[in-house]
């Protein structure tokens, strides 16, 4: 059964998010902390794929006259445990072909796959895809290089495939506002165009994050732990420590592509690093 999605109202900003399932990882793709602390932190015994649970989820915002998606889950691309965006989607009683456009907060399989069905048509067939440059450079144009991992080789081929029915309507940013009260922020490790999208209207503003985190546990306590997908490890825990400064001092509600459900709550300083107060 698709759980749908309830919209919860920010001022004049209206979000919800839609979780798209649950990744099954292990302990072995953290770098910069022992294994053994982060088996304390997550709290789960070291058994293999499972052991860590991502949540993964995307976000709908209802903003003036826009419908605006932020990330668009994995689609049919990672197993049965994921890919659930669009059915939650249908059941909150929001037709696809209404969204006006899609944030990318970078693309990666779980945040841009979703962008088509399983026959390569746009899921999202009227809305305008908006994404760092950097990010469409690296993804979308870059030569495969002989010393990519495969990772790197695979999602290259999959950007390609599911952002090619939106070529006509792909918008490349930098930092700014890119439309009325939706600004992005530069925040490159994870990716060479890794960006915060913040929405904001007077004092009400929610900062859809994207993989700022991956694992909240692990990341609030130690931000300078990183993962081995972070393309640049030392930018990646250098934008964490900026956007975790940014947020904790001007208390600023963020929205996380991979925190736990419901998704939304405020960064705190807490000792040497950080923890986060989760907005049910
Ligand atoms: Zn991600």
């Amino acid at each position: 059964m698709p759980q749908g999605f309830t919209f919860q109202k920010f001022g004049d900003i209206e979000a919800a998010v839609l979780s798209d399932g649950v990744l099954h990882a292990t302990y072995d793709p953290f770098r910069g902390l022992d294994r053994a602390e982060c088996i304390r932190l997550v709290g789960r015994p070291d058994k293999g794929v499972g052991s860590v649970r991502i949540q993964v989820n995307a976000f709908i915002a209802k903003f003036g006259d826009k419908l605006i998606l932020i990330d668009a889950g994995c689609g049919n691309t990672m197993g049965p445990t994921l890919g659930h965006l669009a059915a939650n989607l249908r059941a909150g009683g929001v037709d696809p072909s209404k969204v006006t456009h899609v944030l990318l907060t970078h693309i990666h399989p779980d945040h841009s796959n979703g962008l088509v069905d399983a026959n390569n048509q746009p899921a999202f067939p009227n809305a305008e895809v908006l994404v760092h440059e950097n990010d469409a450079k690296f993804w979308l144009e870059r030569a495969p290089e002989s010393g990519d991992d495969d990772f790197v080789t695979r999602n290259i081929a999959a950007a390609r495939r599911v952002l090619a029915p939106y070529l006509t309507r792909l918008r490349r940013v930098t930092n700014g506002e890119a439309l009325p009260g939706v600004s992005a922020y530069l925040s490159a490790g994870h990716t060479p165009g890794h960006t915060t999208w913040l929405i904001h209207a007077g004092k009400d503003a929610v900062l859809f994050w994207g993989d700022t985190v991956h694992v909240g546990p692990i990341q609030f306590a130690h931000p300078k732990t990183t993962l081995i997908y972070d393309l640049d490890q030392q930018a990646a825990a250098a934008s964490r420590a900026r956007v975790f400064d940014w947020v904790s001092a001007d208390r600023i509600r963020v929205a996380g592509a991979h925190l736990e459900l419901p998704g939304f709550g405020y960064v705190t300083r807490k000792g040497a690093g950080f923890a986060f107060e989760s907005e049910a």
